[in-house]
């Protein structure tokens, strides 16, 4: 009898691996198409300064406009964008639209001079051996100016090979482009030598901001990242800000920006432009 059960779930299992397998093949056929379809779309989530609540930039996130399953968000195709090597093809999309529509705001209305974009790189991209040339290239057809955009990539990217992602990020400083570790405390930093980067902002984790207000190692870890960028002469930003208790924790930290819901989630092109004119007065105050 127990063998009855046990040939049953294991057939269960079988069908349900199959079905996934089958789903799988399907979204990376999806996939594939979706780039010359061109149904890659980038939203933009503001990033506001704690201390007088302005944004101060956006960080730009894929969305994909799927035919049949509708706006899908990066948790749901960037794994197998990663294991297919299309996230090199979208990466250079989101740039190029980033800095596009960086270079149309800067047209059509009044922003100061210190709004950025800042843009996901994978540990792939950031691999690639003609990166500064190809980013450089993107910057030239959009005419943006190299100093309004922003890189943020994990310490993954830079683990693996220390001394080339050095000689790569100083390429990027030199064209004015700074950089953003992303999601930092979760990945495998080597403290020894994070001060040999030439890196401008952490940005400390969701997990952590998540839990400040009622964990104390998650306090104590953000505490300790916003330190440790103050003492390299980085500044910090926090992601994923959700409550008011949240955010005057992290102003007690003196971390100096921050994003998440509780200011905005990520929204699209015509609505980071409405928050932008809803914000100019401010500016034209400055
Ligand atoms: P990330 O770069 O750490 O981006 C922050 C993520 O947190 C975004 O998810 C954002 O929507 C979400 N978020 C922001 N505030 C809050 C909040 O208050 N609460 C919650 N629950 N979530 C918040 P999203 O857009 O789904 O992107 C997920 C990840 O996908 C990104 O994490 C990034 O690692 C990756 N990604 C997004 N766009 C790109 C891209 O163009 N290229 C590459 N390589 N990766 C990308
Ligand atoms: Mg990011
Ligand atoms: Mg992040
Ligand atoms: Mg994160």
């Amino acid at each position: 009898r127990a063998k009855r059960v046990g040939g049953a779930c294991y057939q269960v299992y079988d069908r349900s691996m199959h079905t996934q397998v089958v789903a799988q093949l399907q979204l990376e056929t999806d996939l594939r198409k979706a780039i010359e379809r061109q149904e890659f779309t980038v939203y933009y989530q503001p990033i506001f300064s704690l201390t007088n609540y302005q944004i101060v930039g956006f960080e730009a996130l894929v969305r994909w406009q799927h035919p049949q399953r509708g706006l899908m968000n990066p948790g749901e195709f960037i794994n197998l964008a990663e294991e297919t090597g299309l996230i090199l093809q979208i990466d250079w999309l989101v740039l190029h639209q980033a800095c596009q529509q960086m270079k149309l705001w800067q047209e059509e209305l009044v922003i100061p001079e210190s709004f950025t974009v800042s843009v996901n790189f994978s540990g792939k991209q950031f691999a690639q051996a003609n990166l500064v040339e190809q980013i450089t290239r993107v910057l030239q057809i959009t005419d943006l100016n190299p100093s309004f955009l922003r890189l943020e990539i994990t310490e993954g990217a830079i683990i693996e090979n220390p001394e080339a992602a050095i000689a790569v990020i100083n390429q990027l400083r030199n064209l004015g482009i700074k950089i953003y570790i992303d999601d930092f405390g979760t990945g495998y930093s080597s403290l020894s030598y994070l001060h040999r980067f030439p890196i401008d902002t952490l940005k400390v984790d969701r997990s952590f901001v998540t839990r400040i207000d009622n964990d104390i190692n998650s306090l104590e870890i953000s505490k300790a990242i916003v330190i440790l960028a103050h003492n390299l002469g980085m500044e910090a930003v926090a992601e994923g800000i959700e409550t008011l208790q949240q955010l005057t924790k992290l102003r007690e930290l003196k971390c100096e920006y921050g994003q998440g819901y509780l200011f905005s989630a990520p929204v699209n092109q015509s609505e980071a432009t409405m928050l932008i004119i809803s914000q100019m007065q401010n500016f034209q105050g400055e």
